[in-house]
């Protein structure tokens, strides 16, 4: 068999727009080989598109002999173009197969592959991940990548309808934003720099301008432990808003949350294959504070006292389900911009946005005043002088804000019941891994 060109073929219809009722239409497909079964004088085959599977039937006498042979000596993978008959069918699943009449091969495959692409779970994820092209090319991953799109679109609408400005802040950096540990280095021309491991002082500083700033971009942290719930490059949705405090940011979260999971779910009720477990989203997403927590935890028999972070074993511990806030954390912990409580200087207007014992999201309102600002930097010991221009800005009128970071990898896996977050990245970075 030769390969042949693109030429002028060109698709008419994509798997999901062809029905039964176009019964005797002549149609053009594009794709790529999923299954070939030959059986003497008839070969069954499957090409899949972006958006699902079209079953072909090949029978001698009912379309060309050559086009069957061909047909029947691809292997899997293969990619071809087909020009071809719809014909109605009771037996077959949707109602219809197609009948070819022209068979264009464009890249055919002499490998077999490591893994069946139907395959619904292959055993070992670096195995697939080793092959991350043609893994994605399984029902279930094309599946999460839909939903995935869906999701982002549902939070892009959110933004533009509540008249957020998209941002893009740097990613290469001169100094830790955070003052945390978990920085990449660079080399930058002939000097050290730091990969970003948030938007964090940029995307306040243009809440300065532009008020309700928003970016989705990669965030990164040298996370050292291995789980299936940290990545060293991951997406964060951050929003920052000027004039509002830490609550106004979660019901923006509940609605953010709620747009994302009916973005889910309306795909998941188009393609019922695509087999995600999701959560309910309530309303109201139930609010308890840090304090509340601890008790309930002491009650519970778990060793924690205030002060200590909430571990997900003591998170389990008084069984909280779902989606929730963690709201009112101590201060000393959190980082410089966090604003203290106007009740309690021990403790911080922030919240976290939990899905059982899995952090989504991490909030706060945000320290507005110059003084107090470089008041906290000296208290964490970080050197004001790194942050020169970030104060500099302070001393301009900075408004009273809020915002909060979402990793989109972990909002897919609470929304679609993925427990790696490697399953919902294109391609994870981690710290055994940095190819492909
Ligand atoms: P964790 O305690 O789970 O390591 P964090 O508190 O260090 O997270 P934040 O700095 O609060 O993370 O970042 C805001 C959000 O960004 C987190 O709630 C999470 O959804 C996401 N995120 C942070 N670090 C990672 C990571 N390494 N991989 C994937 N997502 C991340
Ligand atoms: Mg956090």
């Amino acid at each position: 068999m030769i390969e042949t060109e693109l030429g002028e073929m060109r698709r008419t219809h994509y798997s999901d727009e062809i029905t039964q009722s176009m019964d005797g239409s002549k149609v053009t497909v594009m794709g790529w080989i999923l299954t070939v079964r030959g059986h003497g004088n008839i070969c069954f085959a499957t090409i899949s598109d972006k958006n699902g599977e079209l079953p072909i039937v090949a029978k001698k006498g009912s379309c060309p002999e050559d086009v069957r042979e061909e047909i029947s000596s691809l292997k899997p993978h293969s990619s071809v173009g087909l020009t071809g008959m719809v014909k109605s069918s009771e037996k077959a699943p949707r109602g219809f197969e197609i009948v070819p009449q022209e068979l264009r091969v464009f890249s055919k495959v002499q490998k077999t592959p490591p893994f069946e692409p139907t395959a619904k779970t292959v055993k070992n994820i670096d195995t697939r991940l080793e092959s991350r092209p043609i893994d994605l090319r399984r029902a279930p991953m094309r599946h999460i990548f839909n939903a995935r799109s869906m999701v982002l679109q549902s939070v892009r609408n959110y933004f533009v309808q509540e008249q957020f400005i998209e941002i893009n802040t740097p990613k290469i950096i001169a100094t830790a934003t955070e003052g945390g540990a978990a920085l990449f280095s660079i080399f930058y021309y002939n000097k050290e720099a730091f990969l970003a491991q948030s938007p964090q002082l940029y995307k306040e500083q243009l809440a300065m301008s532009f008020e309700k700033v928003c970016e989705i971009a990669p965030i990164f942290r040298a996370e050292s432990s291995r789980t299936n719930r940290h990545l060293s490059e991951a997406i964060s949705i951050d929003l920052e808003e000027a004039f509002v405090d830490y609550g106004d940011v979660m019901d923006r979260i509940e609605q953010i949350i709620t747009a994302a999971a009916r973005a889910v779910s309306a795909y998941a009720k188009k393609h019922p294959d695509a087999e995600f477990s999701i959560p309910i989203v309530p309303e109201k997403i139930p609010r308890y504070t840090y304090q509340e927590l601890v008790e309930r935890m002491q009650k519970a028999g778990a060793k924690t006292e205030w002060g200590d972070d909430l571990y997900p074993s003591n998170l389990k511990k008084i069984g909280l389900e779902g989606f929730y806030f963690i709201t009112d954390w101590p201060l000393a912990p959190k980082p410089f911009y966090v604003k203290e409580s106007a009740s309690d200087p021990k403790i911080s207007e922030s919240f976290d946005l939990m899905f059982g014992d899995l952090e989504l999201s991490s909030g706060s309102t945000r320290v507005e005043k110059s003084e107090k600002l470089s008041q906290r930097l000296a208290d964490k010991g970080l050197d004001p002088e790194k942050f020169g221009y970030h104060l500099g800005a302070f001393e301009y009128g900075v408004p009273p804000h809020a915002g909060c970071g979402i990793g989109l990898e972990r909002l897919l896996m609470a929304l679609t019941g993925t427990e790696n977050i490697r399953d919902v990245t294109f391609y994870p970075r981690d710290v055994d891994r940095l190819a492909p």
